[in-house]
């Protein structure tokens, strides 16, 4: 057992101080990676990661990273799910535990561990274990809509000079966080805003100057420069992950309960405010009963690498850590593998390992340590290589009923890309 480990067996659970040594262990991770994909020194970019905490024994372990700020256009959809759209830092690390989580379940059916408990077929996450999210800075969107804060620029944050500012409108689509304090004394409230739009046919900002700017609550786009993306903000996404836990539907058809986060813990030294983060997190439905509510809450471990003066530009990579026996560390950028010769393009057998292509054949390679009869009580087939991954989610009825069920009062307005997954796992 290491140290940590040993203070947490020893002491009381305090939350602040397992929220800032959560954090410096994603940092520690982080900076053990290699250079490829990480920022210049005038880039910045967002870590998000998922810690496994055991209750018993204080055990704490990062299962995944990420880092990414970047999303490709709707134009570049792909049906074979080789390119990834949404490489948000938050989005990839979810999927690095997707792969996390099917290692493990694979390594339980073989008997080798016992974080899940299996019965009647379909498996529990011990009681004994807890998953922590964390991010470098509030996820885009809903939650990054709050008062502004006159003293933040002493903790880190950028300010703007006035040669700045023209710079700063260049890029004011390209940042959520775009309108940054200025040193001159406001006379009326503000607040924050986001370059993340409402979704095209819904209401839409009023844009109006001071706290009127922006409607609250909304689903919204991720922002970006340049063509507008289908994939909605890390507000919705993360909501919707507290609604209906982080395993999505997939690994849903293999489980008895959904498995939801204990904690969302965001950075120090970003603007943070606990009511919009609740807002966008936790009540936007307030008809549906959340039934694990996560703690929200922000360390004062500061990630290194968060937007400043001096990193003032997205870096344009993503890496992916995963917490493997094998190592397993990939880089991206839009969406594909950095670097990959554009021969290879299309091909999706080069495809990252956090795309829809190559979780699907995990996931799809997991079934198949299942008995056939046992498949055909689950999914109600008992092949299932030729079952294409968008109907391979739709098995699982019961997410899908309760998605509609959160739906219909607020997410009701979320964007739907067209369903043109029809590819199907190829397993050697
Ligand atoms: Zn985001």
């Amino acid at each position: 057992m290491d140290k940590i480990s040993e203070e947490f067996s020893n002491s009381a659970f305090s939350a602040t101080s397992f929220a800032d040594k959560a954090v410096q262990r994603f940092i520690e991770v982080y900076e053990k990676l290699p250079k490829s994909g990480k920022p210049t020194a005038e880039e910045f970019t967002v870590l998000a990661g998922i810690l496994l905490f055991q209750r018993s024994t204080g055990y704490m372990e990062v299962v995944s990273i990420a880092t990414g700020t970047k999303c490709i256009g709707g134009s570049k959809l792909l049906a074979k799910g080789s390119v990834v759209h949404d490489s948000h830092a938050e989005i990839l690390a979810r999927r690095g535990l997707l792969i996390y989580l099917y290692e493990t379940i694979k390594r339980t059916l073989k008997g080798e561990i016992t974080m899940f408990k299996l019965g009647d077929n379909k498996l529990e996450l011990s009681s004994d274990y807890e998953f922590h999210f964390f991010s470098s800075q509030l996820p885009c969107g809903d939650a990054c809509i709050m008062p502004k804060d006159e003293d933040f620029e002493f903790i880190g944050m950028p300010v703007l000079t006035e040669n700045q500012t023209t710079l700063k409108n260049k890029r004011k689509a390209e940042n959520d966080i775009s309108n940054i304090n200025s040193k001159e004394p406001r006379l009326a409230p503000d607040i924050q805003r986001t370059g993340a739009k409402c979704l095209p046919h819904c209401e839409q900002d009023t844009r109006e100057p001071g706290t009127k700017y922006h409607l609250l609550g909304q689903v919204r786009t991720k922002p970006g420069r340049g063509e507008r993306t289908l994939s909605v903000s890390c507000s919705d996404k993360i909501s919707k992950w507290i609604n209906l836990g982080i395993q999505g539907s997939l690994l849903g058809i293999l489980l008895k309960k959904p498995i939801y986060l204990k904690s969302i813990i965001i950075g120090g030294g970003v603007p943070y405010n606990q009511e919009s983060l609740e807002r966008a997190l936790l009540l936007r439905n307030p008809n549906f009963k959340i039934e694990n509510v996560p703690i929200l809450e922000q360390s004062s471990v500061v990630f290194p690498y968060i937007k400043s003066n001096l990193r003032h530009r997205a870096g344009p990579a993503s890496i992916v850590w995963v917490n493997l026996k094998e190592s397993f560390t990939e880089v991206g950028t839009n969406g594909i593998r950095l670097g990959l010769s554009k021969k290879f393009l299309g091909d999706v057998k080069k495809s990252l390992q956090v795309s829809k292509y190559y979780t699907y054949n995990r996931f799809v390679q997991l079934l198949l340590l299942y008995k056939k009869e046992t498949l055909k009580e689950m999914i109600g087939v008992e092949s299932v290589q030729t079952i294409p991954y968008y109907e391979m989610k739709r098995k699982n009825k019961e997410y899908y009923d309760k998605w509609a069920v959160v739906k219909k009062d607020f997410f009701k307005t979320w964007t739907m890309k067209p369903d043109i997954w029809d590819f199907c796992a190829s397993i050697q």
